[in-house]
């Protein structure tokens, strides 16, 4: 089903897997995961795509398996930027030749050294969306609650997201934040310079010490002071601080929801143990709300 359309009628609840790096056990472990994931009646999965445009036929394996095995709508990444027409051509002709009506359109990370040479073709994610608005997808983009780390300002790059939705993309799906006053930012500012796209929040608990400077340096998130407080006093208590991340991230979700999301989007990093984490404590409001808009 397109997801546009799914976003009209009902709140969504979605998940983000990664391919495998590997064939063999790493895939066979996927896949349980995302029968696991089907559980919890997600709306989408979406599945990334190397930013080297190495795993490209593993993500429309698993694009495929989750689309027509699992039977919940997928939603393939496609990294514009290390990639040539001819290989986004004969990608979009698999992702369509599986029934796959969904593609998140994106840039890619430039790799240190290789920029110029990386986005030879597809500059940015609007060259990508315009290149592939003849095969008939339906059109996702990445948008950036704190700005993307190569724009001067949150507004150039507000300007960049109405450029993609000019391109075709009819959906939005955040970055990571731990700190939901840059999601209400963000959509206020959007709306306000003419964005009319949904907008899902991108979520995902963060369970482990070790990961709050990953996750600033990869994705410049910014942690809220209490939050990281909990976390580093706790670090030393791996149960305890699985308690706090999962918790924190319903906060987030039910405070995201009671604000008018359109939905959420968890990054469940192959872990069906962390989507049932989370949605277990959500049931409720899951049933309740996310019925209907
Ligand atoms: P772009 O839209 O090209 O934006 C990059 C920069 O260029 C921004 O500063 C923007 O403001 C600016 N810009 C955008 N359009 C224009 C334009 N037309 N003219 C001038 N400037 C412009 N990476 C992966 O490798 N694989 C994945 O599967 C993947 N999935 C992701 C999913 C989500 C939801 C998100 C938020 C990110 C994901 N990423 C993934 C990371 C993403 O590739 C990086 O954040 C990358 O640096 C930017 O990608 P983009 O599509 O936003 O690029």
């Amino acid at each position: 089903m397109r997801i546009d359309e799914i976003i009209k009628s009902k709140r969504t609840l979605s998940f983000e897997v990664f391919p495998p790096k590997k064939d063999g056990e790493d895939k066979e472990k996927l896949l349980a995961t995302i029968d696991a994931l089907t559980s919890f009646s997600p709306d989408f999965i979406s599945v990334t795509y190397g930013a080297g445009g190495s795993n490209s036929k593993n993500t429309v394996e698993i694009a495929d398996y989750i689309q027509n095995h699992a039977r919940v709508t997928a939603l393939a990444h496609i990294t514009g930027g290390p990639s040539s027409p001819e290989t986004v051509s004969s990608l979009a002709r698999s992702l369509r030749e599986r029934n796959i009506e969904n593609v998140l359109c994106l840039r890619g990370d430039k790799p240190v050294g290789y920029e110029a040479e990386y986005c030879k073709y597809f500059a940015h994610a609007t060259d990508l969306a315009a290149f592939l608005a003849t095969y008939g997808f339906t059109l996702g983009a990445a948008c950036y609650p704190e700005g993307h780390a190569e724009c001067a300002s949150l507004y150039d790059d507000l300007v960049n997201m109405k450029k993609k939705e000019e391109s075709g993309a009819s959906f939005f799906i955040t970055q990571i934040f731990y700190d939901n006053s840059y999601y209400y930012r963000l959509v206020n500012e959007a709306r306000r310079i003419g964005i009319t796209s949904p907008i899902i929040p991108g979520i995902m608990p963060l369970v482990n010490p070790k990961n709050i400077r990953r996750i600033k340096e990869m994705c410049g998130s910014t942690i809220p002071l209490n939050f990281r407080n909990m976390i580093e006093i706790y670090a030393s208590h791996p149960a305890v601080m699985e308690e706090i991340g999962f918790n924190y991230a319903v906060y987030q979700i039910i405070d995201l929801i009671a604000m008018g999301a359109p939905g959420v989007h968890l990054y469940v990093m192959n872990n069906a143990r962390t989507a049932r984490a989370v949605c277990s404590r959500l049931e409720t409001v899951f049933h309740e709300l996310f019925r209907t808009v």
